[in-house]
């Protein structure tokens, strides 16, 4: 179990290079070892000794949560996947073994729901790197800094930011680009600082990114939100990291100034959240009058039991913090590894919800982040006779489509929004093809 003195050593990346100096290694067996450094050449792998020592229970490997979800596995990849990979290992030939890569991650969707062609923030025709807009309201900002993580989870949909693959990566080096299209946007009232992970940055860098959202210039800006898995894969960096009190004391400086502050804290597995120093870190974090706001994506071998759900969003609200989303896993990377039918979704989120009080239901999913915009699968009903599924758009690049039920045909298997037929003629304008407009059709 975690307590906070052993908590406080420094950083300690573990990467492909140095796994095999830890303690840990020597409990794998040669076919685990080998398969990780197999599956690692096409998912970036790197972890750090918190998340060794403390969150993986050795005793249950491999299936402990936490190890499977920063560690990859063979399963990740198809058997002819995995022996092309291998072959190419084997036999050393590391011109072989790069083709192989690069062409499996690019059959593995590194951008999905139009990322790099839909969302892209253009200032006078001018294209801003590390700039999405998507929702009228939310600019998502990706400072080049903050492109890696205190550990990668192996589902991540953003694998392609820490890949090096030419044209996979989204990134900016401008601060002042974020200001200036921001001055030209006033609709816009929330920024989302993402990554990667924004507070693997130091606090100057944090700093450059978050001051200027201060100026009298950008009163416009109301919210701004941090998505960060730092709270569990790195807590030290609210207590016992150097520059802990600076960041503290901007996030301080960020709320005097008037605006919302939100942590938008990632926790796959409630043991994430009850450990010692995350218990401290959300402490120290609404000290300084941020919310911190809890999200996760439901994962098979992972989170797929509704008991850990209602046991993540009890300790939250235990713990001040907020239940926000549950999301279906993306249509990227593992998907398949990590795949639950949406039907199966719903039924856990709705057992997860049964089973806690109204405090904790402030949660929302089974949500999609897909191409047309963020879909909730509100339930199972009955139109004509027949089963359909119940949906709506909790954000929609067309703000038409928000808030309004439709119906898509009941499908068992399907396991992502574009699997979904419409169930009636009526339904058909919420599956938009986004290259012929977005309308709702007249009258609906
Ligand atoms: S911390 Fe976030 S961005 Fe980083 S690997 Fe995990 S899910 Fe991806």
């Amino acid at each position: 179990m975690t307590n906070l003195s052993n908590a406080t050593h420094g950083y300690h990346p573990v990467t492909l290079k140095n796994l095999a100096d830890t303690p840990q290694w020597s409990r794998l067996s040669p076919e685990q070892r080998q398969g990780i450094r197999t599956v690692a050449q096409v998912y970036p792998f790197r972890t750090n000794r918190y998340l060794m020592d403390e969150l993986i229970d050795w005793d249950a490997v491999p299936d402990d949560p936490i190890f499977r979800l920063t560690f990859p596995q063979p399963e990740m990849l198809s058997p002819r996947e995995l022996s092309r990979l291998a072959g190419a290992m084997a036999q050393d030939d590391k011109r072989a073994l790069k083709r192989e890569v690069e062409e499996i991650r690019r059959s593995l969707n590194p951008h999905p729901a139009g990322q790099l062609t839909h969302n892209q923030a253009m200032l006078e025709d001018e294209p801003l790197p590390g700039l999405q807009h998507k929702y009228d309201q939310t600019v998502l900002f990706f400072p080049s800094q903050a492109q890696t993580c205190h550990a990668y989870c192996t589902f991540c949909f953003r694998w392609a930011q820490f890949v090096g693959m030419p044209g996979l990566k989204i990134a900016s080096k401008e601060v002042e680009h974020l200001s200036a299209y921001l001055k030209a946007h006033t609709e816009v009232s929330d920024v989302l600082i993402t990554g990667g992970d924004p507070m693997f940055m130091g606090a100057p860098a944090l700093a450059r990114c978050l001051e200027p959202l201060l100026e009298p210039e950008l009163e416009h800006v109301r919210n701004i939100r941090i998505g960060t898995k730092s709270v569990s894969y790195w807590p030290m960096r609210y207590f016992s990291d150097p520059d802990a009190d600076q960041v503290l004391a901007l996030f301080e400086q960020v709320v005097a100034a008037g605006k919302h502050l939100a942590l938008m804290a990632h926790f796959d597995h409630p043991r994430e959240l009850e450990a010692p120093a995350a218990r401290e870190a959300i402490r120290r974090i609404r000290s300084t009058g941020a919310v911190v706001r809890v999200q996760a994506p439901l994962l098979r071998h992972i989170n797929d039991d509704a008991r850990l759900w209602a046991r993540l969003w009890r300790g939250a609200v235990e713990q001040g913090a907020v239940p926000y989303y549950m999301f279906v896993a993306r249509d990227t990377g593992a998907q398949e590894y990590f795949q639950v039918t949406l039907h199966r979704a719903w039924r856990l989120f709705r057992q997860a919800m049964e089973s806690v009080s109204g405090l904790a239901r402030t949660v929302r999913g089974p949500s999609m982040s897909a191409h047309p915009g963020k879909v909730r699968l509100l339930g199972l009903s009955k139109l004509g006779g027949r089963r359909v599924f119940v949906l709506d758009y909790l954000q929609a690049r067309s703000a038409e489509l928000v808030g309004r039920p439709f119906f898509a045909r009941f499908d068992p298997e399907a396991v992502w929004f574009d699997e979904l037929k419409p169930a009636s003629p009526d339904d058909e304008p919420f599956f938009p093809d986004l290259d012929d407009g977005l309308k709702l059709a007249a009258g609906s």
